[in-house]
């Protein structure tokens, strides 16, 4: 990394840029002092946010570039800004036991990542070929920098390769393994890149959660219906659709503009429900902890519509305001 930051410091004194903004997500915030000493000379400023995602990256901030640390760029998303997008890849440790797939009937697996083990997919297909499966690394849409990546708003890396048996996803979390089952319907496996450790996820407490949720939210009579500031998370197109749905619906529906969603913000609106168009791991990782019922998009639409299907439907994000 500090090779990169160096050439983009080269780069940056070329190109005559003085004042930047340096993002970095919680667990690399350390690096803050050796990136000082880089950059020094220029007009420096760090994000002290939380930065979860490049849907974070603050462009309209006012400085002549940023550089955002530890996730890929989201190809399809606007920038108003020149930015630099430095990823941290981290390397397996551990590779699993292939039989426990083999015991589960899985033949042809598809591989996938998050962002930080995506440089490990190719030698993870090697060696489960070598272990006699039949291998596949989906390619994405323009949401998605590299094959087999996914993102907790966007699974479509499995879009072209749904013949597969089951996925395994190369992660240290839960979430993308947990999306993924839900938008592909097929077994899925998180694979532990330290302990190699494979854990098929069962997605049934969730589901049942989050039906929980959608029939006490059809008698929700006023919707706060959020639209993220956030760039890469901004969906008022989508926002807007929901508003004429509840209007339609006799029920009230505002469309409220917010950075981060939390607890305290949402108890002073005065709403009886909420609908989440920016990041829809909000809705889910963080529902207990609201008072009030946050929906993602693809939940509101069945509450609004009254229906709600028998299969439960990830909200995910291909597209967002003024998408390339
Ligand atoms: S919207 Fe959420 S899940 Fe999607 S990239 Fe941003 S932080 Fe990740």
């Amino acid at each position: 990394m500090i090779d990169e930051l160096k050439k983009i410091k080269e780069e940056m004194q070329n190109l005559g840029i003085r004042k930047i903004l340096v993002e970095l997500p919680e667990g690399l915030k350390y690096y803050i002092k050796d990136i000082k000493e880089i950059f020094e000379g220029f007009d420096m400023e760090f994000s002290g946010e939380n930065v979860y995602g490049s849907c974070d990256s603050c462009q309209e901030c006012h400085v002549d570039a940023i550089i955002h640390i530890g996730h890929s760029a989201i190809p399809n998303m606007p920038l108003l800004k020149k930015t630099y997008f430095l990823e941290y890849f981290k390397n397996i440790q551990k590779y699993p036991d292939s039989n426990i797939l083999r015991k589960k009937g899985c033949i042809k697996i598809g591989l996938f990542a998050s962002v930080q083990y995506v440089n490990e997919l190719n030698k993870l297909k090697e060696y489960f070929e070598n272990e006699k499966f039949t291998v596949f690394i989906g390619i994405g849409d323009s949401r998605l920098k590299y094959p087999g990546q996914l993102l907790g708003c966007n699974f479509s890396s499995y879009d072209n390769i749904r013949s597969v048996d089951c996925n395994v996803v190369l992660t240290d979390g839960i979430f993308h393994p947990l999306g993924l089952s839900l938008y592909s319907g097929k077994k899925t496996f998180s694979l532990n890149p330290y302990s190699g450790e494979l854990i098929e996820i069962n997605n049934e407490s969730f589901v049942r959660k989050r039906y929980a949720l959608m029939e006490r939210a059809m008698k929700c009579r006023n919707f706060g219906i959020i639209v993220s500031r956030k760039i890469g998370q901004s969906r008022n197109f989508i926002a807007s659709k929901l508003r004429d749905m509840a209007i339609k619906g006799g029920k009230g529906g505002d469309i409220i503009l917010m950075d981060e969603i939390n607890s305290y913000k949402l108890e002073n609106l005065p709403y009886d429900c909420f609908i989440n168009t920016a990041c829809p791991r909000v809705s889910i990782d963080d529902q207990e902890n609201f008072k009030k019922i946050v929906l993602t998009v693809t939940e509101a639409s069945y509450v609004l519509n009254g229906k709600i299907p028998e299969r439960y439907f990830m909200d995910t994000i291909f597209y967002v305001d003024g998408s390339r």
